[in-house]
């Protein structure tokens, strides 16, 4: 192969048991999403760049390094999308549902980010996420976490992460602890990194998020949020980890998470795991007053949260199974219109059923044994005259006539 025609750099094709993981943890988190009342949107994989530009905050590692964003032949300025919740709330706005609150929306696909691939980061990866969109009480921030934690304990993985929960306090508490930090951190400029050194001006707790090794050893002594919060926003956390205790999530507190994006305020969490090297956090979320503002609607609370499903996918102690297959098997071509009708029965009914396209019936047989059908439908001439099949458990090895509208009830 040229080289051109290799997969993208930071891209990966999903075969076999990498698409059984995928499909396991977004039909899971579907499941379980839906059980919470939210309904799933799709939006699409590109939007204006503005969309993103605008309302993820200039300072972002996303949109200062991180987006594709490309003229299309009109000289239209498009992204491809990097995260969900900024085209959530474009759609909510662009479809007139501001006034129809709450929204309660659930999303699954890919996201692109030109980042450096490492293991569980890729330049496209998938996310599922939900969004609240309407209340401002904290039972839903809680309810919100509630669901991702179900979805977590769903996927049997919940041993393997922590909740780390943290506030980001109201305006007037972070303005507070902007300007304490702003201290903090300018007399100890000298040693910070560009990056942080750059977020000093605009956006001083996005420092508290850096991964530079250097700026944590500063962040770790850096003054928390709790001292400068209102007594409003502190009663809203209480509220918050009163609700948590109440539905039975487990978490521990962690004044350190900021969240990337610049839109959070009140609640900001992480599931994170030690099980994934660097790349330790699986789900990330928060509230985010002011992005439905931003993008042109009315002020509209909202909360929710996005998990990377290739970090889901790998926490994942085993890779769901293949379904059992049927193996059809006709002894020879004139068995092969009974051996269709067979075949469609057992699909109507649900079951997953396979027949070779060609060969004699022991070279049938064997491809039902290298596929591991549990069960093979066999089906000769004289058989089919007397209207029956011979069905073969090809686990136990035993036989018996089961007849040809009796097939499917029999291999349910
Ligand atoms: P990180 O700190 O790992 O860069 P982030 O804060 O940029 O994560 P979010 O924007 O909050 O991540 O996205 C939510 C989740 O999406 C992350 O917790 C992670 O599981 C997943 N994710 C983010 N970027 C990538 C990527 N490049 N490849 C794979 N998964 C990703
Ligand atoms: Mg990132």
């Amino acid at each position: 192969m040229t080289n051109e025609l290799q997969p993208v750099r930071g891209t990966r094709d999903l075969i076999g048991e990498d698409q059984r993981r995928h499909h396991h943890v977004v039909e899971t988190a579907r499941r379980v999403a839906a059980g919470y009342g939210f309904d799933e949107w799709t939006t699409p994989i590109f939007e204006t760049t503005a969309v993103f530009a605008r309302t993820l905050g200039e300072t972002s590692d996303v949109v200062t390094k991180e987006m594709y964003t490309f003229q299309d032949r009109g000289g239209d300025s498009v992204t491809l999308r990097p995260e969900g919740t900024a085209g959530v709330c474009r759609a909510l706005v662009s479809n007139g549902l501001t006034q129809s609150l709450p929204q309660k929306v659930f999303y699954a696909g890919p996201m692109f980010r030109y980042e450096r691939p490492q293991k569980g980061r890729y330049r496209q990866f998938h996310q599922i996420g939900i969004e609240l969109i309407g209340p401002s009480e904290p039972l839903a921030d809680a309810e919100v976490i509630a669901c991702g934690w179900h979805i977590i304990d769903a996927l049997g993985i919940a041993a393997s992460t922590v909740l780390e929960v943290n506030t980001l306090g109201d305006r007037e508490s972070r303005q507070a602890y902007r300007d304490a930090l702003i201290g903090y951190f300018t007399a100890r400029k000298d040693r910070l990194s560009e990056d942080s050194l750059m977020r000093l001006d605009r956006n001083p707790l996005r420092i508290l998020d850096s991964k530079d090794a250097g700026d944590r050893a500063i962040v770790a002594e850096a003054p928390t949020i709790a001292a400068y919060l209102t007594p409003e926003a502190a009663a809203f956390y209480d509220t918050l980890r009163r609700h948590l205790d109440r539905f039975g999530v487990p978490f521990r507190e962690n004044p350190r998470i900021v969240r990337g994006l610049d839109y959070y305020g009140h609640t900001a969490f992480e599931f994170v795991t030690d099980a994934l090297g660097a790349q330790g956090t699986v789900m990330g979320g928060g509230r985010y007053d002011g992005l439905v503002a931003e993008m042109g609607g009315p002020h509209t609370p909202a909360v929710g949260w996005a998990a990377g499903i290739e970090r889901l996918a790998m926490l994942l102690h085993e890779a769901p199974s293949v379904p059992g297959t049927v193996a059809v098997v006709p002894v020879n071509e004139q068995a092969e219109p009974a051996a269709i009708d067979a075949l469609q029965q057992l699909r109507r009914a649900g079951i997953r059923a396979e027949m070779a396209y060609r060969g004699n019936m022991r070279r049938r047989m064997e491809r039902a044994n290298r596929i591991g059908a549990r069960a093979a439908v066999i089906l000769g001439p004289d058989d089919i005259a007397q209207g029956v099949a011979q069905v073969k458990d090809l686990v136990s090895g035993t036989q018996e006539p089961v007849s040809l509208d009796a097939l499917a009830d029999r291999l349910k």
